[in-house]
Formats: C-alpha cells, structure tokens, sequence
C-alpha cells in the first residue's frame, strides 16, 4: 500500500491538464444528439439552447457544433451570453430569452442579438437605438405569458400591446413564443391549457395585424414528445445534452456528451475508528483504504454528495466519505483494496457503469439541469 509519500512510478494516464481533472466535452455527441432531435421535429427551425455556458458544456464550442449540425440559431438567457457568443465569431441569430433591461437596448443592437419581449418599456428602447442610429428594424420575439405564470404578455393585454406595437416599424416581429410549465409531467393537462391560451394570443396579435413568421413553445420535453406543438421552431436545452427531461419520455437515442473525471492522487490505508473530511461527519468501520480525487464543489461537484454519492473506478462503483470539499473530495475503497494512485475516477459519465446526472440529481435531491448547469467554470473543459 502506498503512502502520501511513496506513489506509484507511473502513472496509467496522462492527464490532459496541469491539475488531473477535468470535463471531457464529446462535441461528436453533441452534433449528433442535434441530428436526433432535428429529425424527429416537425419544425422546419431548431433553436438550440445554449444558455448557462451551454449546460456547463461551454456554449462557443456547443454553439458552434449544434450549427454545423443543423440548428439554425441559439438560443441564451441572458445578453453578455449572447455577446460571448458573438464576440466568438458566431453570426447566426441568436436570441435572449429572458427580457433585458431598457438600458441593455444599444447593446442587443450593437451584437445583432435577438431579445424576448414583453414591455413597451423595452420596445420603446430598441426602437429608439434603432432609430437612433439609422439600423434596420430590429428583430424581436414576442414572448406571451399562457400558464408558467411567470414573465410575457398576459391574454388580457396582448390586443392592446399589438395595437401598440405594431406602430413600431423600427421593430421586426419575427417570432413569438411561450413556455411551457409542465410538459415533462405524466399528466399532461395544463400543457394542453397553456397551448389553448398561446392559440387564442396568437389570433388576438395577428387581428391586430402582427402576424410573426416563427411561432414556438417546445422545449426539450414536447420536442420529443409532443410534435403537434412543434410550430416552426424547436428550443431543446437538455434533450442537447443528452438527457431526457423525464423517464418517460423517449430521448430516441440521445446520449450524454460529457465525462466528468480525475486521477487519484493519493491512497492512504486508515484503521477503523479514522474520521475524515470536515466535521468529522464519516468515521471508518472497519480498516478500510482511502483515495482522494482532486476535485470539489467549487468545480460542481455537489457537497449534497458527501457520503452518499458514488464513483466509478477500475471496474466498480466506490462511495464518496465525508464531507466533499472545495477542491478536493475523498473515496472508500474498502479493505485491502489495489493500489489505485494515478488511476483515472468516473464521476459522471464517460463510461458503462459510471454516474450521470440524473444519479447526482438524484443524490442531491434536485434535477439535472440544475446539477448541468451549476458545473463550475474552474473545471477545465477538454474538448474531444
Ligand atoms: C431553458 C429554456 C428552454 C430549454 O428547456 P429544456 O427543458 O432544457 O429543453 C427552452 N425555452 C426557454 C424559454 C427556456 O428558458
């Protein structure tokens, strides 16, 4: 058994950066996953989500692999998203999901970046700037509130905002859209209410003589499970990723693309009765063998997967001890376990057998979007 001084002479895998951990980013599978998802939808567009650094994938790489594989535009939640995305040398339409504030307007023209809008605060900004600077009129994707009970132009309001509106020629109203609240529920009732509402919204805009070319509302679950509302435009953000938002729905074939790994750093046999990690929250049972992995929750790695969540290393499933830490997190290997310094951890995915994100949702008691989307920017993505 080694110690923290001895390890082993060499070790089986080269890390691919300086700090032996790291994201391995399957741009293949994402393209792939587009390809899938593409083909299934009914919609002639398909807006691929890259919000949140992509899902923690990092959206100028996704970005740019979901448009050489068919999306036709991307779509982010918030502005210097979109100017990240720009300043990355992408051209395609990309638009902004969440309204931004009037004070954003010159910028949303400036990078050509497309803005949800529900306000005539907002509307009158951009057609300012528009003006302003002798622009074409600027495209806008009217965003309609039908359920989420969230942001966008409630039933109520929508004829006179059209009336409004459509005195605005510095604007282009491309697209209009919804969102849905609860597509990924077996239950699909109050999916099927909130379309009734989009529809009768969507005549009160085109009485009003606003009639936008591109009409969307499915995200990932009623991409692939509900084609009747596919419109003229998909916007999957998971489904990309390769997860379905639910076990029953389908993902016809996705995969996940990332792989998040490290080596083991250091093994150490402990005897029965040895706390580890903060708050002394684990106690060894009996001798046991303790690895350490480089890694914490300051990379994403959930601290709710202390003493609960799992690994996959050398061919089997080993738990996490003790309280995970900011950057490092430790292993129980069992007794009289192999010598396993330099060996490489499956965290989450990359291959048979290891976690995906739905287990660390599950561990840590929330979805996988949030587990997806909360991978620090520390950890290094290698693209592959
Ligand atoms: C995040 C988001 C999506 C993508 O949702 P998924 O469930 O990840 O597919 C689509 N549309 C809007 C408005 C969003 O905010």
């Amino acid at each position: 058994m080694t110690t923290a001084w001895k390890t082993k002479p060499e070790a089986p895998v080269t890390p691919p950066n300086l700090r032996g951990a790291w994201a391995a980013v399957n741009l293949e599978q994402i393209r792939e996953n587009i390809r899938i998802l593409d083909a299934h939808s009914k919609a002639k567009r398909l807006c691929a989500i890259v919000k949140a650094d992509a899902y923690g994938h990092g959206a100028p790489a996704v970005g740019k692999a979901a448009l050489e594989a068919g999306a036709d535009r991307l779509g982010v939640a918030t502005i210097l998203e979109g100017v990240e995305l720009r300043k990355s040398g992408i051209t395609a339409p990309i638009l902004v999901l969440s309204e931004v504030p009037v004070s954003s307007a010159p910028v949303l023209v400036e990078y050509d970046l497309t803005p949800a809008l529900f306000t005539q605060g907002l509307a009158d900004a951009i057609a300012n700037v528009v003006r302003a600077t002798m622009q074409d009129p600027h495209p806008v994707h009217l965003k309609l509130e039908t359920g989420m009970g969230r942001v966008g132009l409630v039933p109520e309001e929508v004829a006179d905002a059209a009336e409004y509106l459509s005195h605005l020629p510095e604007l282009r109203f491309e697209g209009v859209f919804s969102h849905f609240a609860c597509a990924d529920e077996a239950d699909l009732t109050s999916t099927h209410r909130q379309h009734e509402i989009f529809m009768s919204s969507l005549s009160a805009l085109r009485k009003a003589g606003i009639d936008p070319e591109i009409v969307h509302i499915a995200n990932s679950a009623a991409t692939l499970a509900l084609p009747e509302y596919h419109h003229d435009m998909v916007r999957p953000g998971l489904s990309i990723y390769g997860y379905s938002p639910a076990p029953h729905i389908d993902g016809l074939g996705i995969k996940p693309c990332m792989a998040i790994t490290g080596l083991v750093n250091l093994v150490k046999a402990v005897p029965k009765g040895t706390s580890v990690s903060y708050g002394h929250t684990w106690t060894a049972k009996n001798d046991t063998v303790i690895a350490s992995l480089p890694i914490g929750y300051a990379d994403g790695v959930r601290r709710a997967l202390s003493s609960t969540g799992e690994v996959w290393l050398n061919g089997r499933r080993v738990p996490i001890v003790g309280r995970v830490c900011m950057d490092q997190l430790l292993l129980d290997l069992g007794p009289n376990a192999e010598d396993a310094v330099g060996d490489q951890v499956w965290l989450l995915g990359g291959t048979d057998g290891a976690p995906d994100a739905d287990d660390w949702a599950q561990w840590a008691d929330t979805i996988s979007w949030e587990i997806l989307a909360g991978l620090g920017n520390r950890l290094e993505r290698v693209l592959t």
